[in-house]
């Protein structure tokens, strides 16, 4: 599809979401803050801050899609908390729409510079103040949606490889940091092959997502990472995980699907009529032995292993 086309229909799709974005307010003066809550609150989750280190706080637990930011507060100005907010991941991307009394074009190049999207003049045209809040809005989710899209993998909403690059190199990085094993789990689903001759392509894909489902579930610890690698292979990364404890997880992630008993009159693992995957693992603290790319390997080698010992096993 081409890519105007592409970005029409996310517009159209957010243009009828249901969703109600969330915004946050920060003045040290309540009666500014309910004045903006007012224009708001109907078709937005409107939250309030009366100052900068609650509006920080609220932002690292639960990022809003905008904030409306007063300049002039004691303790922490605005400006310092957009400064701090642009700095960190996490809140980088959340537009501010600084909002003050003063009129002056170095107030409001400062506030620009420090990060801030727009500037509104105190006391708020609701209607203007409601246009510009729509645009940024608008957009942020525009970009969310294209993140999303960006690095998830379609058929079964795992993370696709894009992803899996860059949360590897960051993990890579924080376990060499603390000296921690980081563990990777390449899967491949057994006679896949057979699976869609005797099945057909479209029950082949349900069954890709089944599996997926389950893979994903099955990974709870905040940093773990389940991606879709390629066509039936899903790799897992394990950061802070011993080889001993992917192994185990392995062991189980096999028995998870084999519970599932999916079907597959075709398959070539012996006493076996269901789907059934084979997983290799490695593990490797980083910087002591191997480079990503040969960690990678490694698992790609144990699962080679496995399925040359006759598949629907763990190597390693
Ligand atoms: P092995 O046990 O050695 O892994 O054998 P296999 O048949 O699973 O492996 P092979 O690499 O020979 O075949 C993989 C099959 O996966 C072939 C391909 O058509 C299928 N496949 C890859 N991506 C998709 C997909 O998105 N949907 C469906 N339905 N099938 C896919
Ligand atoms: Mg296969
Ligand atoms: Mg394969």
């Amino acid at each position: 599809m081409p890519i105007t086309k592409t970005l029409a229909s996310l517009t159209d799709n957010l243009e009828f979401a249901a969703y109600r974005p969330r915004i946050l307010i920060v003045d040290d003066q309540v009666i500014n803050i309910q004045a903006l809550n007012q224009i708001f609150a109907r078709d937005h989750e409107v939250f309030m801050a009366t100052s900068g280190q609650s509006a920080l706080d609220f932002c690292r637990k639960t990022p809003p899609d905008l904030i409306l930011l007063d300049v002039i507060m004691p303790g922490m100005d605005g400006l310092e908390v957009c400064t701090q907010l642009k700095q960190e991941e996490l809140t980088a991307d959340i537009p501010v729409l600084f909002v003050t009394a003063q009129n002056d074009a170095n107030e409001e190049s400062r506030a620009l510079m420090a990060g801030g999207m727009d500037f509104i003049s105190k006391p708020v045209n609701p209607d203007v103040v409601r246009a510009r809040v729509h645009t940024h809005v608008t957009l942020k989710l525009q970009r969310d949606l294209l993140k999303q899209l960006v690095f998830t993998d379609p058929l079964t909403g795992l993370a696709n490889r894009r992803n899996f690059d860059q949360a590897i190199d960051k993990e890579w990085r924080h376990c060499q940091r603390n000296g921690k094993s980081l563990a990777v789990l390449m899967i491949d689903i057994d006679c896949f092959k057979q699976y869609n001759d005797t099945y057909g392509h479209l029950q082949g894909d349900t069954c890709l997502q089944a599996v997926a489902a389950c893979l994903q579930a099955g990974f709870r610890r905040p940093h773990d990472i389940v991606a879709r690698y390629g066509g039936e292979e899903f790799i897992c990364l394990m950061p802070e995980c011993e080889l001993q404890s992917a192994i185990s997880k392995a062991a189980s992630v096999l028995r998870t699907i084999t519970d599932q008993a999916i079907p597959h009159s075709s398959t070539k693992v012996s006493d076996s009529n269901i789907v059934t995957l084979s997983i290799g693992v490695a593990a490797t603290v980083p910087g002591d032995q191997l480079s990503i790319a040969e960690l990678i390997a490694k698992a790609d080698q144990k699962l080679y292993e496995a399925k040359q010992a006759g598949r629907n096993r763990v190597g390693a």
